[in-house]
């Protein structure tokens, strides 16, 4: 009858309390990292960031770049749990006359998001006219191969163990890894992993990285990923300062949840952005008091695009986020994300 609902809705609404009141003594235990540990952190990483710009320069004056730089987590206070990566920024410098970009939907992989880099005007301007014409394979500037050539350099021509005692830190390049990676030992239990991530500025705007189709196949390898980090991100902190919103704390609530339970590692930063992004345009309520329903309302938001399959980028509808999954690691996404939904707390018993 009417008194069991009341009663209900109490026991509701003590629940929803107490989960507000877990996740906010989560996010101060477990998410928030020391502003000590990222200071030391940043450090290090601008040490090896220094050490690689004089290298090339000196080793490699021709080779057109403009300045590297340090990006991603760390440096937008959405680093959680660990100080622990970092992203190196390589920009690369293509003649405009010599390089195009094409759209992946106007490809035969019909792959929005991406992007093939072709060579134009060979005819006038012959192989070897650009600097990256090395990295050229079947017409089009190939990532794996531009991944390659400072893969050479890096792991193969800079002295690490030399630079490393002089900057007191134990440097190595990580092999095998999926991109080019250095693991910087800063103090004895303190590891640094930094990112080599090569870059393309197009014309238009559109930013592509060198980071390889998650499913690795042929005929994706002369694919770039069209990156939509920085936009993402400053929409995100935009929303939240325009009303107060808990919409970073939810953010970071949630990367910590994925990076400390297995079973959701494989959803990414950029992922659950883009969720928070698409919530926003239908949830109005953001104020910090309303964390746990906007937390579990995230929960009901990412398993919905798993039960469909796609998550939309928010800047490019086209996108699909959830293409680099395979239906196996949807399906047991899904399911995870849907047991927590009758019980969020499973998620913060790490
Ligand atoms: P976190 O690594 O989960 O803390 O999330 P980040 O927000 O730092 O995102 C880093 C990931 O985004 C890496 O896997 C990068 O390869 C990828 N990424 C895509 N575009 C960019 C970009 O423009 N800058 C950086 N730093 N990372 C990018």
């Amino acid at each position: 009858g009417r008194s069991d609902h009341g009663q209900m809705d109490m026991t509701r609404a003590r629940m929803r309390l107490s989960l507000q009141e877990h996740l906010w003594a989560f996010f101060s235990e477990r998410v928030a990292i020391p502003a000590e540990e990222q200071a030391v952190a940043r450090r290090a990483a601008l040490d090896i960031c220094s050490e690689l710009r004089v290298f090339l320069h000196a080793k490699l004056p021709d080779m057109p770049l403009r300045e590297m730089y340090l990006s991603g987590s760390l440096y937008d206070d959405l680093q959680v749990v660990t100080a622990d990566h970092a992203q190196l920024m390589v920009p690369m410098i293509l003649e405009k006359n010599l390089w195009s970009s094409v759209p992946g939907e106007d490809t035969i992989m019909n792959m929005p998001g991406f992007w093939l880099v072709r060579r134009e005007n060979l005819e006038y301007f012959p192989r070897g006219s650009s600097y990256w014409d090395r990295c050229m394979v079947g017409g089009y500037l190939s990532p794996k191969s531009v991944l390659e050539v400072f893969e050479k350099l890096v792991a193969g021509t800079i002295n690490w163990p030399a630079i490393g005692s002089v900057l007191d830190y134990v440097i190595r390049p990580v092999v095998p890894s999926e991109t080019l990676t250095l693991e910087v030992q800063y103090e004895t239990d303190r590891r640094l992993y930094v990112d080599f991530l090569p870059l393309l500025m197009m014309e238009d705007g559109v930013s592509l990285i060198a980071k390889p189709h998650r499913l690795a196949a042929d005929r994706h390898e002369n694919l770039w990923r069209q990156s939509f980090r920085v936009a993402e991100t400053a929409r995100l902190r935009a929303l939240d300062q325009e009303d107060g919103g808990c919409r970073c704390a939810c953010l970071k609530l949630a990367k910590a949840v994925c990076k400390l339970n297995p079973a959701l590692g494989s959803l990414s930063a950029s992922q659950l952005t883009n969720t928070l992004l698409l919530l926003s345009e239908r949830e109005g309520d953001w104020t910090q008091e309303a964390l746990a329903d906007r937390f579990i309302s995230l929960l009901r938001a990412l398993v919905g695009h798993l039960e469909a399959g796609v998550l939309p980028c928010a800047l490019n509808p086209k996108a699909n986020l959830f293409c680099e999954l395979t239906p196996l690691e949807v399906d047991e996404l899904g399911y995870t994300l849907y047991c927590a939904l009758s019980d969020p707390e499973s998620l913060l018993r790490t």
